[in-house]
Formats: C-alpha cells, sequence, structure tokens
C-alpha cells in the first residue's frame, strides 16, 4: 500500500543505479580508484578529467560490492505488483560491459543468479500459498528480441521454413500483445524448467558481451512473465505482467567506429533506444504527449510505462575512468526521467 501511496506522489518510473566492481579485464592496476563511486544509499559521484566532480541522486544506488542477492530484495516488491496484476517492466540499460545482463540474468547458477530466475522463484513461492487458498495460477513466459526494429521470437524452434512476422497489437480489453509468438506454459516452482528457459535466454544475451559490434549488444531482449490467477469461487482473475528487459548497449555509434552506411544501420538499430529516451524524457517533464508509438520498444511496454504501470530503470555503470563520457551519458539520461 505505501507503495501506491508513493507511486501516486511520483509517477511510476523508479531509477536504481548499480556500479560494477573493477574486473580484470579492465586492465586497471590494484587499489586505483574508481571514476564512479557511491556517496550514500541514494547517490553518487562520478569524477571527470581535471578533478570535476558530477553529483546525481537516484532511488537507490548500489556500490561494487553488492551482491545480487540484495539487488533482488530492492527489485522484489516490482515483481510483487506484477503478481498482484499490474503490467511492470523492469530495464537493464548501460554500456556494453558495464552489467546489464549480469545484474538481468546473471552468471551461473547459486549467488550469481540474476534478476530473471530470482524473480521466477518468487511467483513459485506465490503460487503455492494462493493453491493453498484455493486459487488456481498460471505462468507462461515469451522471450522476444528487437532488433532494427523487427521482433524475432527467441523461443521458437528450429532455423528453416518460413519465420512468422511479428506485430504489436491491443487486444479488446486493451492489452497488448504480439502475434505468432511462443507463450510457453511453464511452473516456477520446476528447477529444469526455469534451467531450460535460462540457458536459452543466456545462449542469446552473453555471447561476445564485450564485443561492441555483436547483435547480441545491439539487440533488445524482453523477457515477460505472464502470469494469471484465478478464484472460481470468488469470480476473481487477476492478470499481471512482468517484462524484463535487457537494453541494447547505450554506447554512442562513434565508439563502435561505425561509418557510411553502418552508421546509418546503427541509428536504425537505436530507434528503440532513443525514442525511450525521447519517451523518458517526456514522462519526466510530465509532457501532455509521450510518443510511445515511435518505436517497438516503447509501444510494446507502453502499459508499464504509462496508466497504473510500473517501471525501474536499472543503470549499470562501468567505474573505468576510460568509460567516463558514456557513464556520464547513461546518468544523464537516467536522471532525465527520476
Ligand atoms: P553487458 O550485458 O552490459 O554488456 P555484462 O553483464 O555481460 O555486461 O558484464 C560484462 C562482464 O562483467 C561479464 O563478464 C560479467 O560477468 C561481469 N560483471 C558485470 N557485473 C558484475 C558484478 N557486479 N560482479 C562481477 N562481475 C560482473
Ligand atoms: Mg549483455
Amino acid at each position: 500500500k505505501m507503495f501506491n501511496i508513493i507511486q501516486e506522489l511520483r509517477g511510476n518510473v523508479r531509477v536504481f543505479a548499480r556500479i560494477r566492481p573493477f574486473l580484470p579485464n579492465d586492465g586497471v592496476d590494484e587499489g586505483a580508484a574508481p571514476a564512479v563511486e557511491q556517496r550514500s544509499e541514494f547517490a553518487l559521484k562520478i569524477n571527470g578529467r581535471e578533478g570535476k566532480e558530477h553529483k546525481f541522486n537516484f532511488d537507490k544506488v548500489f556500490p561494487p560490492s553488492v551482491s545480487q542477492e540484495k539487488v533482488f530484495e530492492e527489485v522484489s516488491e516490482f515483481v510483487q505488483s506484477a503478481l498482484d496484476g499490474y503490467n511492470v517492466c523492469l530495464f537493464s540499460y548501460g554500456q556494453t560491459g558495464s552489467g546489464k545482463t549480469h545484474t538481468m540474468q546473471g552468471s551461473g547458477v547459486g549467488q550469481m543468479r540474476g534478476i530473471i530466475p530470482r524473480a521466477i522463484q518468487q511467483v513459485g513461492a506465490y503460487k503455492t500459498s494462493l493453491e493453498k487458498d484455493g486459487w488456481t495460477y498460471k505462468m507462461q513466459v515469451s522471450f522476444l528480441e528487437i532488433y532494427n526494429e523487427t521482433i524475432k521470437d527467441l523461443l521458437r524452434e528450429g532455423e528453416h521454413g518460413d519465420k512468422p512476422k511479428h506485430e504489436i497489437k491491443v487486444d479488446g480489453s486493451g492489452r497488448r500483445y504480439v502475434t505468432e509468438l511462443v507463450m510457453k506454459d511453464m511452473d516456477p516452482n520446476c528447477d529444469e524448467d526455469v534451467e531450460a528457459v535460462m540457458r536459452q535466454a543466456a545462449k542469446h544475451r552473453s555471447v561476445a558481451s564485450t564485443d561492441m559490434n555483436a547483435v547480441s549488444s545491439r539487440s533488445h531482449s524482453v523477457f515477460t512473465l505472464h502470469l494469471t490467477a484465478s478464484n472460481a469461487k470468488l469470480k476473481q482473475t487477476l492478470r499481471g505482467k512482468l517484462n524484463l528487459v535487457d537494453l541494447a548497449g547505450s554506447e554512442r555509434i562513434e565508439r563502435s567506429g561505425a561509418t557510411g552506411q553502418r552508421a546509418k544501420e546503427a541509428v536504425s538499430i537505436n530507434k528503440s533506444l532513443s525514442s525511450l529516451t525521447t519517451v523518458f524524457n517526456a514522462i519526466g517533464n510530465k509532457s501532455s504527449h509521450v510518443p510511445f508509438r515511435d518505436s517497438k520498444l516503447t509501444y510494446l511496454l507502453q502499459p508499464s510505462l504509462s496508466g497504473d504501470g510500473k517501471t525501474l530503470m536499472m543503470v549499470n555503470l562501468s567505474p573505468t575512468e576510460e568509460s567516463f563520457g558514456e557513464s556520464l551519458c547513461s546518468l544523464r539520461f537516467a536522471s532525465a526521467v527520476n
């Protein structure tokens, strides 16, 4: 309830920032100072050249030492909202190599698991408790990728034959859906089901995670839990949706050295990302016109971004000095909506 009250006062987008630790690949000496530092639970600073500091405030700031478990603790109220029948979207934003996939999917099993498997686990616990109270609970998952403004179904088996064309449509009750999309029934309490779907997700998102030209870093992946709780006696049905989005790398195209045709391609590939920026700015400015229809990503996720939907933007940051420019851009993007 508290969440709903705060929601009314502050709109429906929250912004968290997470600074990843230095990694061996960063090539930084032990004990080097990070370019981005947490100042408090809600503040961070980024150190520019010539000693210039930029300070930012967010709804939450996680230091490099934060555990996956702690991050999920702070995220679980959003998952609960989806269980309660809301449209919810969690975004992982940041330049390639900043930790988006680590945050969303995680690396491996156990403690390193990210938001997706932990969210499924929370759904499973809720399902068990609702079923004890006489409810029927159903979870379906879908998993798609938006690349160059084209939707691809990542759960469709087999590479041969005609691939269906996917469009975003609105049904009779105003719910948005994607045509021809595989919706897989899944038991959130079945470890094998969860592992299988995580393997499928990992196949698409962790390929060449540091290669800025890899398709995986230039496409958006949207993993969705479709949740339906129904109670025949109470004649009640709750339909919630949890979208878990691993966004394309936010780096500007100059960094990846694209020129000519390639640069043009990069611009259209990132149409959804720039449109998301425009949408966030419009929401931040309380503008009366928010251009959701301008891209596939914003149109698909509009119900989470507007009305009584709920959105969390998790901004991932690299601590390296060479990432200063990209980190500053990410922070400015994130504070526009905050
Ligand atoms: P992105 O998806 O933004 O390109 P990744 O999530 O693939 O970035 O992260 C890049 C690398 O850094 C991966 O090897 C990942 O395991 C590692 N990494 C990211 N965040 C953390 C973290 N908080 N702790 C440990 N390793 C991390
Ligand atoms: Mg990634």
